[in-house]
């Protein structure tokens, strides 16, 4: 049932139910057969939760007289119109096989009629596949953006978020770190416990990276064994300091696969973005630093703006070596 003046009716759809007199009653309201093909016809064209319901929206105000209208989703993805909210109000809850999809709410200044509120339920029970659809491709969209091994974003996912981690340091004016780092002889761990245990201490180690890094830092798998940070407005001191202290959780961390303790250890590179620099470049320098890491015996973190530029160089050298 649906309800006026904040009391809210589910729609799901294997339920809908569908009203007999629907048709006498919209005929009032224009020919609601044309009303719900077209509208049907233009949610399908869009997978974006918003649209949707603002399609749904503009459709909707061809039929029924309404100053707000509004969608709460589950998953917290909304909408309002840009009209004032009415003193009265109806809603309805949708959701598929018993699964909430959201609530879409009608305000104006006068009551919502019986039969006005027959036809925005018809309406409305239009939005539940598109609005199902779009909710599996959001999901979908967010797994390809996921490491299945260690729950961290991936290479992707990283891409996307150092961009615009950039644009927002060069926008504020604030400093833009990243470290990467790399386990140290995994292979051996490999090869002495078997590919599993490695697995499992890749999984230990991303918990210990995003217990470690602050709550605003942004923890990737980047590769294999790498793991890349990005630190928001981190200056190149405070970049040293917090590589420093991943390294040390880390060789600090007991790791064991069952009772077998597995020694673990890291190295570490970090760069803070230049004005005017590439992405990759900025990457580059934090990648060199992790070599000079590396060269200089493991479990060490460098800093490349602490190099000086023999050292810089160098990482270079150990790159190709
Ligand atoms: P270094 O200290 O120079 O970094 O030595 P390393 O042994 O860590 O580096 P190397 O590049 O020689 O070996 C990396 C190993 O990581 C080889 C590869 O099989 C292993 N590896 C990559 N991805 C995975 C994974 O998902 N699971 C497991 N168990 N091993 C992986
Ligand atoms: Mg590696
Ligand atoms: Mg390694």
């Amino acid at each position: 049932m649906r309800k006026s003046d904040n009391n809210a009716d589910t729609i799901d759809f294997n339920k809908a139910k569908l009203v007999s007199t629907f048709n006498d009653i919209s005929r009032q309201y224009g020919d609601n057969n044309d009303i719900i093909s077209k509208l049907t016809r233009r949610l399908q064209t869009t997978l974006d939760t918003r649209k949707i319901v603002e399609l749904f929206s503009d459709e909707l105000s061809q039929v029924i007289k309404f100053q707000q209208f509004s969608y709460q989703g589950a998953d917290n993805i909304s909408f309002k119109s840009n009209d004032k909210a009415g003193v009265h109000s109806c809603q309805f809850n949708l959701s598929l096989d018993h699964e909430a999809l959201g609530t879409i709410k009608l305000s104006r200044k006068t009551r919502f009629l019986e039969e006005e509120m027959a036809i925005i339920e018809r309406l409305a029970s239009t939005l539940v596949f598109p609005l199902n659809n779009a909710k599996m491709y959001y999901a979908a969209l967010q797994s390809a953006l996921i490491d299945e091994l260690t729950g961290l974003g991936n290479k992707r996912a990283l891409q996307s978020d150092l961009h615009r981690e950039a644009e927002r340091s060069v926008r504020r004016n604030t400093p833009l770190s990243v470290v990467i780092l790399d386990l140290d002889h995994f292979k051996a761990i490999n090869d002495t416990h078997g590919h599993l245990a490695g697995d499992q201490v890749l999984q230990n180690l991303a918990k210990t990276l995003s217990a470690s890094a602050r709550q605003s830092d942004l923890c990737f798998r980047y590769g294999g064994e790498e793991f890349l940070v990005i630190l928001d407005e981190t200056s190149p001191a405070q970049a040293a300091l917090i590589c420093e202290r991943l390294r040390l959780s880390i060789a600090q961390q007991n790791f064991y696969y069952g009772a077998k303790p597995i020694p673990v250890t890291a190295s570490l590179g970090c760069a803070t973005l230049q004005e005017g620099e590439s992405l990759e470049d900025f990457i580059g320098r934090a990648d060199k630093a992790l070599y000079v890491a590396k060269d200089s015996g493991r479990n060490q973190s460098v800093c490349f703006e602490n190099l000086d530029p023999v050292d810089s160089e160098q990482g270079d050298v150990s790159q190709t070596a």
